[in-house]
């Protein structure tokens, strides 16, 4: 298996998702997967858990079935200036930190409102990743996005589900190319979500894969291809 680590997984516990943590990190291992992250929605999104949620990772082993267990958070960014819906002292108590627009969470505006969004989340220095920054709701200046990822050392997802003919992000196509071909020319690192909110979806990158052909990103900067890879450009 090329991609090895899913680090954008949810569970029960999003309130819209429908696997438990044990189902999702078992099917992992029956696909082969390495790593994965747990990273339910953040409390500002309508169902989603309590900060008590984020604290407790440490009652969850490390390593389950032979596959490495990372805890996380997919963050809501609130408003223009990149607020978020965890205080920093809590959201340093997990490992992978993403960060996304939703409309529940903030209004789409225009492109230079919904950029400020994204780069003032990047600038904090405890987000690791953007979700799904190629949501066509929410235009943006990409590449004013991608020098922000690249300086502030952000990595920008490419999310599979967002390319589902059913997703409510659909149609963003063309600006997901546009975010990895600006990465590529720059020779920076993307990473894959499945964004997975029943088990059977983790690892499943095809419809991204797809697009990175269309791009003609290499291999060697994604980083679900390698956990070392990964651990070190995000530092976790
Ligand atoms: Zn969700
Ligand atoms: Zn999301």
């Amino acid at each position: 298996m090329k991609y090895i680590l899913d680090v954008h997984c949810h569970t029960v516990s999003s309130g819209h998702a429908y696997s438990t943590l044990t189902e999702n990190i078992n099917y992992a291992a029956s696909v082969g997967m390495k790593l994965i992250a747990t990273t339910d929605h953040a409390p500002a999104m309508r169902g989603a858990p309590s900060n008590l949620h984020f604290f407790n990772f440490a009652a969850v082993p490390p390593v389950i079935n032979g596959v490495e267990h990372l805890s996380g958070v997919e963050l809501n960014i609130l408003d223009y200036d990149g607020r978020l819906d965890l205080k920093s002292g809590e959201i340093k108590r997990v490992k992978v930190v993403i960060a996304s627009l939703h409309p529940i969470c903030i209004e789409p505006a225009d492109i230079v409102s919904n950029t400020s969004a994204l780069v003032c989340a990047m600038e904090n220095p405890l987000v690791k990743i953007i979700g799904h920054p190629g949501d066509p709701r929410y235009p943006i200046d990409i590449k004013k996005v991608v020098d922000t990822a690249v300086r502030t050392n952000t990595v920008l997802e490419v999310n599979n589900a967002s390319l589902d003919p059913n997703s409510t992000r659909k149609g963003g196509e063309s600006i997901i190319i546009d975010i990895i071909k600006e990465c590529k020319k720059r020779s920076y690192p993307i990473i894959l979500g499945s964004d997975a909110h029943y088990h059977t979806a983790i690892g499943d990158f095809s419809r991204a894969e797809k697009l990175l052909k269309e791009a003609d990103f290499p291999d060697e900067l994604v980083l679900n291809t390698s956990v070392e890879f990964f651990k070190s450009t995000l530092d976790i």
